[in-house]
C-alpha cells in the first residue's frame, strides 16, 4: 500500500439545518439527569444550549450511505451496533468517512463534520420558551398498553420545530479523481437525510430536517501556503461534485 496521504485542498460546505419537527439528540444520561427526565437532549456544557454533535451528524450520514450502498456490516461496535468498515482505500464509504480497522491500515476520514450550534435567531427565539428547560420543549410520547389501552406517557426533551442550526462540513481533497464522486455521494446523503430523520424517535415523527447548503468554498493547498485566493463555488441548486470540480480544475 502506498504510504502517502496528500492534502491538495479543502472544500468547505456551510449552511443551515432547519428542524421541521422536534429534534431529540440524546445525551448519555449518566449523571446528567439525576432527578431530571429520562430523555434529555445533549447540551453544550458551557452555554447549556442544545447542539448537534458532529459525530451524530456524521454517524447518521455514514449509516445512510452504508445502507444506500448495501455494504456488509462486518464490524461490531458494541451495544448491538454493527457497521461497515474495511481497509480498502477505494471503498466509497471508508474513504469518505474513514475506517479504523487496526493493523496499520487505518483510513483517515476525508470528511470532517463540525458541531452544529443554534443560530443567533433561534437562540433568541427559543430563550423565550417557558417549558422549564432552556431552549427546549417536552413531549410526552405514549406507549399504549395493548390490553388495557392505558397510555404510559414517557417524556422526551426536544429542540422545537423551527429551530435552526448552523453546520459546517469540511472535505479534504486527496485524489482529484475522487473529488466529484465523493462530493456527489455526500450531497446525495444530505438529501436522503431529509427524507429520513436525525436523532432519536424518527419513526415517531421526531427529527425531520431540511438541509440548506448556503456556501461552498474551495481552498486549494496554495491558499494556505502561498496565500492564493479561495474560490467561492456557485452551486445554484445543482450538482455539488461537478460545480466544485469545475472550479477546482479551472
Ligand atoms: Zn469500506
Amino acid at each position: 500500500m502506498e504510504k502517502k496521504k496528500p492534502i491538495k485542498g479543502k472544500v468547505i460546505l456551510s449552511g443551515e439545518i432547519v428542524c421541521k419537527t422536534g429534534l431529540h439528540i440524546g445525551a448519555s444520561d449518566t449523571g446528567l439527569s439525576i432527578g431530571g427526565m429520562d430523555n434529555p437532549v445533549i447540551r453544550d456544557p458551557l452555554t447549556k444550549t442544545p447542539y448537534i454533535p458532529g459525530s451524530s451528524l456524521k454517524g447518521k450520514l455514514r449509516s445512510l450511505f452504508e445502507r444506500a450502498k448495501d455494504m456488509e456490516f462486518n464490524k461490531y461496535g458494541g451495544n448491538n451496533i454493527y457497521r461497515h468498515e474495511c481497509s480498502n482505500s477505494e471503498c466509497p464509504v471508508c474513504r469518505l468517512f474513514g475506517a479504523s480497522s487496526g493493523s496499520g491500515k487505518n483510513i483517515p476520514s476525508r470528511l470532517q463534520v463540525r458541531d452544529a450550534f443554534l443560530s443567533e435567531e433561534s437562540l433568541s427565539k427559543l430563550s423565550e420558551l417557558d417549558e422549564g428547560l432552556p431552549y427546549t420543549e417536552w413531549k410526552a410520547e405514549n406507549s399504549l398498553d395493548r390490553i388495557t389501552c392505558a397510555a404510559n406517557p414517557r417524556p422526551i426533551e426536544r429542540v422545537p420545530a423551527g429551530a435552526t442550526f448552523e453546520f459546517e462540513l469540511v472535505y479534504t481533497i486527496e485524489k482529484d479523481e475522487d473529488l466529484k464522486e465523493d462530493l456527489n455521494n455526500l450531497q446525495a446523503m444530505l438529501r436522503l437525510l431529509e427524507d429520513d430523520a436525525l436523532g432519536g424517535g424518527g419513526s415517531r415523527g421526531n427529527g425531520r430536517v431540511e438541509i440548506k447548503i448556503k456556501d461552498v468554498l474551495v481552498r486549494k493547498i496554495g491558499h494556505y501556503i502561498e496565500g492564493e485566493d479561495e474560490i467561492k463555488v456557485d452551486l445554484d441548486g445543482g450538482d455539488l461534485g461537478a460545480s466544485v470540480e469545475k472550479e477546482y480544475k479551472g
